[in-house]
């Protein structure tokens, strides 16, 4: 495992729980000082100390630039400064088109695409004065590639994270800094075991490694991302998905 980590000041948002906590974990073991932003303080510290190595919990809502600007505030105070920022709140609720309301439709864009555009901008500053300034989104493969009954405003957040990504990178290569985006298929987290064991079942059934990923395996990639190895490497996804998206039919799962 790279050792370009060790001692780095590293953000990740929604960090108390599922993939952002894995995140953090594989960040936290590779050295890096870590910071988990989450909207309850309590989860946070929780997760912060069951992490341990360190990390420590801030409160900070990615819906609103004041929020997270005074909690990256807060994160540069105790670590010196931010290199990595790991963008990675995101909420997932499901309605169908026809039943989707418009509130609905604002609540998943302001915490999964303008809380990306938040916590980037907010990140900046500090990302400016490393040398090895660092972007990772948490994005998905439903909506850039794929789709499912009940994420239509989800998708659309997913995709928009990758459309943001291709013009953030080029805006931010002049400081040094990369932004790429981890695109997860299904993640065995807190969030996803609540769609119930039928959902996870037929799930792992659709997929050729046959069973849901694990946050570490989320973790590892974006530690590729953040790392001094891939400083060449911007603006570009990586599918961590088990095979989800090959099958052509179910015939192919035979
Ligand atoms: P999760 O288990 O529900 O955890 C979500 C995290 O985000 C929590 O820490 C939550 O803490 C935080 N959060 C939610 N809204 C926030 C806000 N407004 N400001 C700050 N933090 C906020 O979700 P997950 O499954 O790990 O998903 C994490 C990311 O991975 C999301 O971007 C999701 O789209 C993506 N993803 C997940 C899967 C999957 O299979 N699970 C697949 C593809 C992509 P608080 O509630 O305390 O704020």
């Amino acid at each position: 495992m790279t050792q370009s980590l060790k001692g780095r000041s590293v953000v990740v948002t929604g960090g108390s729980k599922g993939i952002g906590k894995g995140i953090a974990r594989v960040f936290a073991l590779s050295g890096a000082k870590v910071a988990i932003i989450a909207r309850h303080p309590d989860q946070a510290e929780a997760a912060a100390a069951e992490i341990g190595h360190g990390a420590f919990g801030v409160v900070g809502d990615v819906t609103s630039l004041a929020s997270i600007e005074s909690a990256l505030a807060a994160a540069a105070a105790r670590n010196g400064s931010i290199d990595v920022l790991c963008a990675n709140a995101g909420i997932f609720p499901q309605a169908r088109l026809e039943d989707m309301t418009s509130q609905q439709w604002d609540e998943v864009v302001d915490t999964n695409l303008k809380g990306t555009f938040h916590a980037v901008k907010a990140a900046v500053p500090y990302l400016k004065t490393s040398d090895q300034g660092r972007i990772v989104l948490t994005s998905s493969i439903t909506g850039p590639i794929t789709g499912f009954p009940g994420w239509s405003h989800y998708g659309a957040t997913k995709a928009g994270q990758l459309g943001f990504m291709r013009t953030a990178c080029i805006e931010l290569a002049k400081y040094g800094i990369t932004v790429n985006a981890v695109m997860p298929g299904n993640i065995l987290t807190e969030g996803l075991v609540g769609l119930g064991e039928d959902y996870q079942k037929t799930m792992a059934a659709s997929i050729p490694l046959k069973r849901l990923g694990t946050v570490e395996d989320i973790g590892y990639a974006a530690l590729y991302f953040a790392s001094r190895e891939a400083g060449y490497v911007t603006g570009q996804t990586i599918i961590v998905d088990g095979g989800q998206i090959l099958p052509e039919s179910l015939e192919a799962l035979a």
